[in-house]
Parts: structure tokens; C-alpha cells; sequence
């Protein structure tokens, strides 16, 4: 730190430094001081702030890093720093700061009398409810799933052949849907405020290096302590986290919220984040039947795909096996009249059932934080938009248009529905997986149900059948036009031996319940503010996180917390 009074140290960003993989990163200090061209003691305090990978040459794999460097002995106003910035890849640097309403300023700001309530303990409820308890808002948080240690165990139990839980599960519980994902940490927004929640993660004993990392992983390993440590943050902030608490009505009065109606009894308040993802789908038909405004919102649906991790690493890196890389992963878009694309990709990861409704069958990834299965795979999905939305009527899905001749904002949820409900049928409530290879389904074949179906990492077991009896025409047509293309783009790595399991139902939220863009309240509702990926604002750990920091900071700047009592 600069001594009080003194100018601020004058700081570089430098571009495209290389290091060969197996380098250490202490080189990094020496490669900036020649790009500068100065000694390596004229240099202060150095960050990396991107580190990628780039594996175009399989005989020079190397990491590029944006590193931003402080010259502590050179003046802001000095003709060395003006040749300093012509040098390549050399500009100057000013970090962008994290803005936050001083929470000591009361001028303008509204009392809050009772507790702020978070319904949702995912990514998005648990970071609002951190900063607003940092400024004394004492926040209670309603979490219908139970702590995480218990989670794990009843999670455990289901991929073992047990009973499936409707309040624990992959997607309910301590965490949310954030817990047991893959905990790939990129987000598309980069920023103070992103920055920001990686800092607090962090402060939760994620690795350090997320922050700089361009994809950043934990593994679903090393989530549980991450999310209990952020829970017990907010407790120790003045906040309570109650768990097996399911809210299941909103009381209004006057267009403002008054109190929650919960499985644990009725909880007075006037201000309530609403983070409850987007699998909570009773608490959108509740909200729904009290006029909550929701609109329909186009969403990512088709299959997973999985391969052997090493051809993968083939394609990737030349090798199957690197030393110093972990398992190889990928991000493949085919352009066509609809475009496949993958979404969610975890290297050396399982195929894992995300359901948290009885009867429905669904998929997702994870991985573990060493990447470590002998599989890869990934979400393979495409855009479902208003106009594929017909398909799930044959199946009895009663999509009335809202009053006002827009589609009807719960149609994506019961679009998903019947997949799901196909893919539970056929499997005759096994939860087993429906498979089928990549071969069989361009060649439009389906082995006999008496088969052996292919190896899969998916924990319950598989069952062959055919994409065709649970997926509309346009995700069957756009991977039968799609996954071609994808193959040349992995040099012929992609299919050999793949396979195809479903649906991927949940890769982002069919609704929206939209807020005012700066208050980030409801317009209709005093009071509620829809948060996180459920409300359609997010889609990921961070940006769903990022989302509960930016509600909070609303909330912030227009309350004071001095009159909770
Ligand atoms: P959620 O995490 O869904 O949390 C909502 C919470 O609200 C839940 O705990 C739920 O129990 C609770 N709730 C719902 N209704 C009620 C109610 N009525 N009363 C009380 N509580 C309620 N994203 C990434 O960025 N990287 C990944 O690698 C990744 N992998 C994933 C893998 C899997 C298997 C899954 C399922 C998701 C993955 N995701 C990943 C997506 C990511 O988990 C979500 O985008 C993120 O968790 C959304 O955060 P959220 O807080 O908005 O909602």
C-alpha cells in the first residue's frame, strides 16, 4: 500500500505473454520485465489477470496471460512510460473499481422495519443475502432443501438405486442447483462485480486462481465447502439461513408483499428476493395463480452427449495423456437452419439425473475438481422458441395463450415436462437413462430393448431406445444436421464413439418475471424482487451470484437497515 498522501502507483496491463505448458508461472516476472524492457527490480506488485490456454499447435501448447504490473519508481507524467506504452501488447492500466452505496449515508433513503426475506439458498440467495448482511440488513433466507452434508448423503443415496426426494435432491437444498453442478465458473460478463463474487468465493475457500483463470473449475467436490462457508458467512453477518422451509403462497395487500405463507408457518415481511431457480416449478404456478407478472422465455433443450475423455484429449491437445494438462475440454457450435450447440461441457466428468420432480426424467454434468472419469461430455442443445412449442400439445401439454394472445408463460415449463415425462415412461420409472449411440441415431437405428445398450458414466443405469420417443423435430433435425459438423471441427474425435442420452431439459430458464432495470423490483408487486437464473436474469454460478450482488446493492441504496429490529 502506497503511503496516505501519495500518488497511486502506476500500473500496466501486458498482453500475450507466453509460457509453454510445464513452465512455472515465476517466469512471468522476468517475461514482463523484457517485454518492457526494463530490469526485473524496477517491477512492483504484479496479477495475473487471464490466464488460457491455447492448444492451436499440439507440438506448442502453451498458456497466453494478461498480466497488469505496478511501476512503482516511474511518474504518471514521464516520457519513459509514454515509450513504455507503444511497446507491444504494453497499455496503460486502470482497474475498475467495485461500486457500493456507503452504507452509513441515510440521506434519501426509505426505513425497512422488518427482515428482508431470500427464498432460495442457490448462487443468486446466498450471494444477496452476504452483502446484505454486511450492511446490518439482517436477511432471513427460506430454503426448502436441507443443509448440504445432508444433501450429499440423500443425493448419494438416489444415484445408488434409491427413492428420489422431491426437497433434496441435485437441484433443491443448500446451494442450490449451484451445488453438485460441475462449478465451471465463467461467466460471459467480465467486471468490478464479477471480479467481485470470485473474490468472495474465494474468501469461501475456492482456489485463488479462479479469479484469473479464462475457465475457471472447481468440481463439484469442492463445492459443499464453498457453499457452507458463504452460509455460515451470512449467519455470522447477522443473517439465519432456515432450511425445510418451502414457501408455498405470497400474501399481498395494497400491490405490496406482506408475508409469506411456508411450510414451517407465516413469515410478516415487506421486502422479499425471490431466487428460487428454475426447477421450483409449484412455486411458478403459485405465482402464477397470484398474478405475479411472468412471460414466456426461450430456452436451451436437447441432449447429452458423452465420449471417452482420451479421444478427446486427442483431438485437443495430440496426446492422451498430458502431463501437465488436465482432461481436455470443448466449446462446438454448428450453424444450421437451427444451431446446435454444446453448453456445459465437463471434461472427464459423469452424466448425473438433475430431477427434482417425481415422474420427470432429466440430465446434466458434473465433475470432480481433478477431472478424473475416463469420460467427456456435454450438454448439446439448441434455442426452443414460441414456434416449437406445438410439439408437446400431441402429448396433452394445454398451452392456452394468455389472456392478451401472448403465449402463455408456463408453456416452456410444461414443454419440458413432457420430455421429461417421455424419458421417465420409457425407462418404466427407473430413472434409468434413455441411450442411444451417435452412429445409430445418424443412421437412424435403435438397438433391440434386449441388448446390451453402451458403456455410460450415468450412475443408475441405461436402457437403449430412441432419441425420436421423447425429443421434438427440431432437436432431432438439428443434430442429425449438426454433429457432422461438430466431428470435423474435433478432427474426427467427436463421434467415434459417442453416445446420447436425454433430455437436457434444464439448461436454462423457460420464464422470466420481469423487474424495473435500475430497482430491480417488480413493476406491478411492491417488494419482490426476482433474482437469479428462475427469474431469467442468469444462467450459471457466477452470473446468477452476480445477480443476487447486484439486487442486493439495489436493495442497499434505497433502504436503511437502522430500524430492523
Ligand atoms: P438455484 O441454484 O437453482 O437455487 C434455487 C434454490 O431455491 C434451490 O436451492 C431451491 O431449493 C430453492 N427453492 C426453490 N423454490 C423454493 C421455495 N418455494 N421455497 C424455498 N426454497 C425454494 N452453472 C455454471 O455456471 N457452471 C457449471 O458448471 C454448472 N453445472 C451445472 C450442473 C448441474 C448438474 C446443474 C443442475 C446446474 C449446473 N449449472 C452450472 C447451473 C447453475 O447451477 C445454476 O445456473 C445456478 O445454480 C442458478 O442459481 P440460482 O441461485 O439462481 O438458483
Amino acid at each position: 500500500t502506497p503511503p496516505t498522501g501519495s500518488p497511486p502507483p502506476v500500473l500496466l496491463k501486458v498482453h500475450n505473454l507466453k509460457l509453454r505448458v510445464g513452465e512455472p508461472e515465476e517466469l512471468l516476472a522476468a517475461r514482463v520485465a523484457e517485454r518492457l524492457g526494463l530490469p526485473p527490480h524496477d517491477l512492483g506488485r504484479l496479477r495475473i489477470l487471464r490466464k488460457s490456454l491455447d492448444a492451436r499447435h499440439h507440438d506448442d501448447l502453451k498458456y497466453l496471460y494478461t498480466t497488469e504490473v505496478e511501476l512503482p519508481a516511474i511518474g504518471a507524467n514521464s516520457p519513459l512510460l509514454e515509450r513504455l506504452t507503444r511497446r507491444p501488447g504494453v497499455e496503460p492500466h486502470r482497474a475498475e473499481r467495485f461500486q457500493w452505496p456507503d452504507p452509513t449515508d441515510h440521506r434519501g433513503r426509505a426505513p425497512l422495519a422488518r427482515r428482508p426475506v431470500i427464498v432460495g439458498a442457490g448462487p443468486a440467495g446466498l450471494t444477496a443475502a452476504y452483502f446484505l448482511a454486511r450492511d446490518g440488513f439482517r436477511p432471513l433466507v427460506l430454503e426448502r432443501g436441507k443443509p448440504v452434508k445432508e444433501r450429499v448423503a440423500d443425493v448419494r443415496r438416489f444415484d445408488s438405486g434409491g427413492d428420489h426426494d422431491e426437497e433434496s435432491n441435485y437441484l433443491f437444498g443448500e446451494g442450490g442447483a449451484g451445488t453438485f453442478s460441475d462449478g465451471k465458473l465463467t461467466c460471459r460478463n467480465t467486471g468490478p462485480d464479477t471480479q467481485r463474487v470470485l473474490e468472495l468465493l474465494v474468501e469461501c475457500h475456492a482456489k485463488p486462481s479462479i479469479v484469473y483463470e479464462q475457465r475457471p473449475h472447481l468440481g463439484s467436490n469442492r463445492l459443499p465447502l464453498v457453499v457452507r462457508t458463504l452460509r455460515k458467512l451470512v449467519e455470522t453477518l447477522g443473517g439465519d439461513v432456515q432450511f425445510g422451509c418451502r414457501v408455498e403462497d405470497i400474501e399481498l395487500a395494497d400491490g405490496r408483499i406482506r408475508a409469506l405463507a411456508t411450510s414451517a408457518g407465516r413469515i410478516e415481511t415487506d421486502l422479499v428476493i425471490l431466487a428460487i431457480g428454475h426447477s421450483a416449478r409449484d412455486t411458478y404456478a403459485m405465482l402464477y395463480d397470484r398474478g405475479v407478472p411472468m412471460e414466456f422465455k426461450p430456452f436451451q433443450f436437447g441432449v447429452r452427449i458423452e465420449q471417452p475423455q482420451n479421444q478427446i484429449n486427442r483431438a485437443r491437445y495430440g496426446v492422451e495423456h498430458h502431463d501437465h494438462l488436465t482432461a481436455a475440454d470443448y466449446a462446438l457450435r454448428a450453424k444450421g437452419a437451427r444451431d446446435l450447440f454444446t453448453f456445459c461441457m465437463c471434461a472427464g466428468g459423469y452424466v448425473m439425473p438433475s430431477v427434482s420432480e417425481a415422474g420427470h426424467f432429466c440430465t446434466n454434468g458434473m465433475s470432480e475438481s481433478d477431472h478424473d472419469s475416463p469420460y467427456a461430455n456435454s450438454g448439446l442443445v439448441i434455442t426452443i422458441e414460441a414456434s416449437d412449442l406445438a410439439w408437446a400439445e400431441r402429448y396433452g401439454a394445454g398451452f392456452q395463450p394468455h389472456a392478451d394472445g401472448r403465449v402463455h408463460p408456463l408453456a416452456g415449463v410444461e414443454f419440458q415436462r413432457v420430455a421429461e415425462r417421455l424419458a421417465y415412461q420409457l425407462g418404466r420409472g427407473s430413472y434409468r437413462a434413455p441411450i442411444q449411440t451417435a452412429h445409430d441415431f445418424l443412421a437412424g437405428r435403435v438397438r433391440p430393448a434386449a441388448a446390451a445398450p453402451p458403456a455410460s458414466s450415468y450412475p443408475r443405469g441405461v436402457f437403449n431406445a430412441s432419441l425420436a420417443d421423447f425429443l421434438p423435430p427440431s432437436v432431432l433435425e438439428a443434430l442429425q444436421h449438426g454433429l457432422p459438423i461438430m466431428d470435423r471441427h474435433l478432427r474426427g474425435w467427436f463421434l467415434p464413439d459417442a453416445t446420447l442420452v436425454g433430455p437436457e431439459a434444464r439448461g436454462s430458464s423457460p420464464v422470466r418475471i420481469p423487474r424495473d432495470d435500475d430497482l430491480r423490483e417488480s413493476p406491478t408487486i411492491a417488494g419482490l424482487y426476482p433474482c437469479g437464473e428462475g427469474a431469467g436474469y442468469a444462467g450459471g454460478i457466477v452470473s446468477a451470484a452476480v445477480d443476487g450482488l447486484r439486487t442486493a446493492r439495489a436493495i442497499v441504496a434505497r433502504y436503511q437497515s437502522a430500524f430492523i429490529t
